[in-house]
């Protein structure tokens, strides 16, 4: 995102009505914590063995990536930097980090994973729209869901924390299941699920969320953000979100 337009994608409107309607589901799915770790041995996360929230629990099965087909999207690229926050590096280097580490995840997991960008460049090239492009690889791909990572900025320097946005129907569970995993996994402050009215929702096929990790503009986030570590803690969160989405949507 630019750094003159706090939070801004595209047009973000809240819609109070689709947004209790999605609490209420929320509330009503009563998704709790997992019961085991399905990670990698060598990026193996300790998580809670019980974990039970009211009666239910989430359902946490590693295998039900098996097979499945994620497209991954790293926000911006090439000539756009995306925000250029105080840490660091620009938001484009820290979102190719995250997504390289993140299909390294999946592929050992047994997904598939199509990449909308696997280096600095501008997806379809440098006079192409970044944007149709993007869309173009995910609809032109068997993906089964699609997940745009990207980091925050606000003008405010003291907001931090972790936003997943959904356009769509199915996209709001894959949305919620990313922001479950992504602030277990960084203990990130959690900013919630929001309607968000971006291009590459809009008009991709597949379930699709759009994640932002995390502010630019706050410095202790912004640090964090440029180190190896929390990226792959990052990518770690996106991974367990996802196991989360296709145990329980799947
Ligand atoms: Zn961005």
């Amino acid at each position: 995102m630019g750094k003159s337009r706090p939070r801004a994608h595209g047009v973000l409107q809240a819609n109070p009505l689709v947004t209790v309607l999605l609490l209420l589901l929320s509330f009503m799915l009563n998704l709790g914590s997992p019961s085991g770790d399905g990670l990698p041995p060598e990026q193996g996360v300790h998580l809670p063995e019980t974990a039970e929230v009211g009666t239910s629990r989430l359902h946490w099965d590693p295998a039900s990536l098996k097979g499945r087909v994620i497209v991954i999207d790293p926000g911006h690229g090439g000539a756009n930097p995306g925000t250029r926050g105080i840490g660091a590096q620009p938001e484009k280097d820290i979102v190719l980090a995250v997504a390289w580490d993140l299909k390294g995840m999946l592929e050992y997991a047994g997904a598939q994973v199509i990449m909308t960008r696997d280096g600095d460049y501008s997806p379809g090239g440098q006079n192409a729209n970044q944007l149709q492009a993007r869309v173009r690889v995910a609809n032109s791909s068997p993906g089964d869901v699609y997940v745009s990572i990207h980091s925050d900025w606000n003008n405010d320097s003291s907001i931090t924390g972790t936003t997943s946005y959904f356009y769509s129907g199915e996209g709001y569970y894959l949305a919620d299941a990313l922001q479950r995993g992504i602030v277990e996994e960084l203990g990130s402050r959690n900013l919630g699920v929001r309607w968000g009215n971006y291009y590459v929702l809009r008009n991709t096929k597949m379930p699709a969320a759009l994640v932002e990790l995390g502010f630019l503009s706050n410095k202790k986030e912004a640090n964090l953000l440029s180190t190896r570590p929390y990226q792959t803690k990052a990518a770690r969160g996106i991974y367990r979100g996802l196991v989360y989405y296709f145990s329980n949507r799947g």
